[in-house]
C-alpha cells in the first residue's frame, strides 16, 4: 500500500528532479524515480537560476559583516540627538 506521502509523486503532477538538484535534501526517492518534496516541477524551479527551496545550493550572496562597536554606537547615536 502506498502512503499519502508518496502517492502524490506517482500520481503524475510531480516532474522528476533534475540534475542541478542532486544532494537537495529535499528529493523524495518513489518507485526510483526521484522527486522534489517541495516543488512540482523541478526543472521549471532552476530556469529561472538556483532553487530558493534547495538545501545543498545557495545563491552567491556575500553578506558582509559590519561589526558594530556597541559603544561607538550608542555614542553617536546619542550626537545625532
Ligand atoms: S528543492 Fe529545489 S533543488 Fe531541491 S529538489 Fe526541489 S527543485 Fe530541486
Amino acid at each position: 500500500m502506498q502512503s499519502n506521502e508518496t502517492a502524490k509523486f506517482s500520481e503524475g503532477a510531480f516532474q522528476p528532479v533534475i540534475e542541478q538538484c542532486e544532494g537537495c535534501e529535499r528529493i523524495v526517492e518513489v518507485d526510483s524515480a526521484k522527486f522534489c518534496n517541495t516543488y512540482a516541477q523541478p526543472g521549471a524551479k532552476w530556469r529561472l537560476g538556483i532553487c530558493n527551496f534547495a538545501t545543498h545550493a545557495k545563491p552567491e550572496v556575500k553578506v558582509v559583516k559590519v561589526r558594530i562597536n556597541p559603544l561607538k554606537a550608542a555614542k553617536r547615536a546619542n550626537r545625532r540627538g
